[in-house]
């Protein structure tokens, strides 16, 4: 192979006229060019051809390796190469592809363009090497005349830029959006400033300084958590780093160095980023007059594609600005109740917990203040009256108690954490003694107020503020204006309260219920003529838990009404099988209480189950106290004239024992009394006191028309002054105690005979 061949031949296009390289800013760096060949000639030769031509406005500096090994080596040491001139034959046959593969794979090189020269045709490498190893081309070396050579550099200088382009843009955007990242998290728009000149510089390759300006508009400013505001229509330095950092809080007129200070007044006027030789200067636009400037020094200028990137850069950077204020704002609604202004419910939980982590050696205590008929307040006087109210309060509460935390929690329950001692010596009725003055009216407020202790026993902020309620609630059973302490006795009892209720749910759910059915007899013939429905609660141990236990719970918790039709269900099943084994008269009595009966459902749920049992109502009798007149007895009259009206008939229970007075008697539908075990016990004495009552009832019962039932009968003595005094039916131990199904249809048996 000789160089005659290729390089002394001139082609007839036109040489390219050697350009001078631009020099934007006074510096271009030139493309670096490595030539791999053995043949000295053809460094020399290309070293000539190249001479003083410009590509892409940059000038070209050459590397030379002499082997494929050496070529290997000077990768290792040697960056920003841009293009490889690689002869194909040199060492060995391969040498050059080989070290193609080596620069691709082994270096990692992916950007740098090869061209291989090749002597001859035939030496030209298969096309798949080619796509493999992304060879950009390959000339015979005839080709490679100045000119084509100048083309195809420039092709292949064109395509690395592109590529690292790409590159440093993919790098670029990793480092905005990871800085985005950073920024969201940072608290204040101090720290972003702070944050913005670090990632600013890294993203540009110089060392973080710089400068942060805001330029101040009234209530915008209060957004930077600088110790001082920005005076409006003052340039100021929030934040700086490097040798700046001393000048933090400046006003920008106080800035010495003449050429930042024009630079960023500039770019404040302008309102746009401006580039020069030696500083970035970036204008950021937050929201309507609110706006930052961002000074970088740049030793070397910047590049176009930084340029771009400083572009994205800043309009991030103002999505961020927007979120960091986003965030503040819901940090603060998430900590200010904004009705008034109060610490809420999170904020009060926070402080107590950083109480309970950091105890202060003064005790100290919460207290819940519960505004008493708030709601009436809020109805008749009308919202923003009550929202005024509220306000009243909470400033009346904080104003008073200046030393405590006071927040607001619910909508009329403030809280109050402070020192127990003070806490315990104020008088929270006579903090509410003034009425509250709210346009022209004045008015009175009462509260219940419950508190307990903060210890930090292992317990949290949460578990203190339920002690608290639990007080409050005792608080406000107990009356208007109490203050109540959280008593752990008391809760003891809650809990255990609360433990029953879970336990008589799961007892309700696994069917651990039983009836059991006491017999009723008829005085005039001493036959049966109907049975008591009494519900039992057996546990898993068999062991039962008497009514008077788990009635109460079931009542107040409302879990009465399934169990009540449950009882409901079970008698009437039960008293088809009677009437099924010829006690055809037999009816049965079931207990309702007052809960069940103010359940808008209780009439139609009743009639579906008789219906659905096909019992007749006039068999089924429905027990009730004379508490059932808390319903109020107009409620209570039309209920029973409706349940009575489908056939049902009513029976008033333990009666003389309640509050109301015979009166009720005339007015309500009912057919039968049953005087309660108390007076009937009483008939075993002789004196003569203990049987009045009974004696009262009988008689005046009859006159209205009610037949008279006496429970709790145990002795002979009883049922004979019982009957002596005309009483209609009897009940008790007796004649038989309450017993299963079975063991009642056997006791029946024995009538049957008789
Ligand atoms: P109650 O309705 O006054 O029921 C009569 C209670 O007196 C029953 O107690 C019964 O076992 C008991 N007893 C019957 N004869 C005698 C006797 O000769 N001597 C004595 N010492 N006691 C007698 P129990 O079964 O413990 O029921 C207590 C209360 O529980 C019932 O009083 C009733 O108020 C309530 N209860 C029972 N079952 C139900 C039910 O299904 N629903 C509702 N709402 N309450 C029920
Ligand atoms: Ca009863
Ligand atoms: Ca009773």
């Amino acid at each position: 192979m000789t160089n005659d061949e290729f390089v002394f031949l001139e082609d007839d296009e036109t040489t390219p006229a050697p350009s001078q390289p631009q020099m934007a800013h006074g510096i271009a760096s030139a493309w670096r060019i490595l030539v791999v060949d053995d043949d000295p000639d053809v460094h020399e030769i290309t070293q000539m051809a190249l001479d003083g031509l410009a590509f892409l406005g940059r000038p070209a500096e050459l590397l030379h390796a002499y082997s494929a090994k050496e070529a290997a080596d000077l990768l290792t040491r040697e960056t920003d190469i841009a293009v490889i001139l690689l002869d194909v034959v040199m060492e060995t046959s391969d040498a050059g592809l080989n070290l193609v593969g080596h620069i691709r794979e082994a270096l990692g090189m992916r950007n740098v363009r090869i061209i291989l020269r090749t002597g001859q045709p035939g030496q030209a490498p298969e096309m798949d090497a080619i796509t493999k190893y992304d060879i950009d081309d390959y000339k015979t070396k005839t080709e490679l005349t100045r000119n084509k050579l100048f083309t195809t550099i420039t092709t292949a200088l064109r395509s690395y830029e592109r590529m690292q382009k790409l590159d440093a843009s993919r790098v670029g955007l990793e480092k905005i959006i990871s800085s985005s990242n950073e920024f969201l998290s940072r608290r204040g728009l101090r720290n972003f400033a702070e944050g913005v000149i670090t990632q600013l510089s890294s993203l540009i390759d110089v060392h973080p300084e710089g400068l942060v300006c805001a330029i101040g508009e009234h209530e915008h400013l209060d957004l930077i958590d600088s110790h001082q505001p920005v005076p409006a229509g003052h340039i100021q330095i929030i934040a700086a780093a490097g040798r700046y950092s001393e000048l933090i809080g400046l006003d920008l007129e106080e800035l010495r160095a003449s050429d930042i200070r024009e630079a960023l007044r500039t770019c404040m006027l302008r309102k746009e980023t401006i580039l020069l030789p030696d500083c970035v200067v970036l204008y950021l636009y937050v929201r309507e007059g609110y706006a930052l400037t961002v000074y970088i020094g740049a030793p070397h200028p910047v590049s176009e594609l930084d340029q771009h990137l400083l572009e994205i850069f800043c309009s991030n950077l103002a999505l961020c600005a927007e979120n960091i204020q986003l965030v503040e704002k819901l940090k603060r609604r998430a900590y200010v109740d904004e009705l008034t202004g109060l610490a809420n419910r999170t904020a009060i939980l926070e402080t107590m917990t950083a109480f309970l982590k950091n105890p202060d050696p003064q005790p100290h205590s919460l207290m819940l203040v519960d505004l008493q008929l708030f709601a009436e307040i809020n109805d008749v006087l009308g919202h923003a009256y009550g929202d005024r109210l509220l306000c009243a309060v909470g400033d009346r509460l904080s104003s008073v108690l200046s030393d405590c935390i006071v927040g607001r929690i619910a909508a009329d329950l403030f809280a109050v954490v402070g020192r127990s001692e003070e806490l315990s010596q104020i008088s929270m009725t006579a903090i509410f003694k003034a009425p509250f003055k709210i346009d022209h009216f004045e008015l009175p407020m009462r509260i219940a107020a419950g508190s307990t202790d903060l210890f930090a026993d292992g317990q949290t902020a949460l578990d203190f503020m339920k002690q608290a309620y639990i007080a409050l609630k005792r608080a406000k059973s107990a009356g208007f204006g109490q203050v109540t302490k959280y008593d752990p006795q008391q809760a003891a009892i809650t809990r255990d309260r609360a433990q029953r209720l879970n336990d008589l749910q799961m007892a309700l759910e696994r069917n651990q219920f039983e009836c059991h059915f006491q017999p009723l007899i008829d005085f005039t013939t001493g036959r049966p003529c109907g049975m008591e429905a009494l519900v039992r609660w057996r546990r898993t141990d068999g062991t039962f838990v008497p009514p008077c236990d788990f009635i109460p719970l079931a009542e107040y918790s409302g879990l009465i009404r399934p169990i009540g039709d449950w009882v409901l269900r079970e008698s009437l099943h039960m008293l088809g099988k009677i009437h099924a084994a010829g006690f055809s008269d037999m009816r049965v009595s079931i207990n309702v209480s007052k809960v069940q009966l103010l359940a808008d459902t209780f009439i139609d749920g009743l009639e579906r189950l008789v219906a659905h049992a096909g019992i007749s109502p006039r068999f089924v009798e429905l027990e009730i106290t004379e508490s059932a007149c808390d319903i109020g007895i107009d409620d209570l009259e039309i209920l029973l004239t409706r349940i009575r009206d489908l056939g049902f008939s009513i029976a008033i229970d333990d009666f003389g024992t309640g509050f109301s007075s015979l009166s009720y008697l005339d007015r309500l539908p009912v057919d039968k009394l049953k005087i309660d075990r108390c007076f009937v016990t009483g008939l075993d004495s002789d004196a003569e006191n203990d049987s009045r009552i009974a004696e009262l009832i009988i008689p005046l019962g009859h006159r209205l028309g009610l037949k008279i039932v006496a429970e709790g009968i145990e002795t002979d003595k009883q049922a004979r002054k019982l009957r002596d005094m005309s009483c209609d039916i009897a009940q008790g131990y007796l004649y038989g105690h309450p017993m299963p199904e079975n063991e009642m249809l056997v006791w029946l048996e024995n009538f049957k005979s008789a």
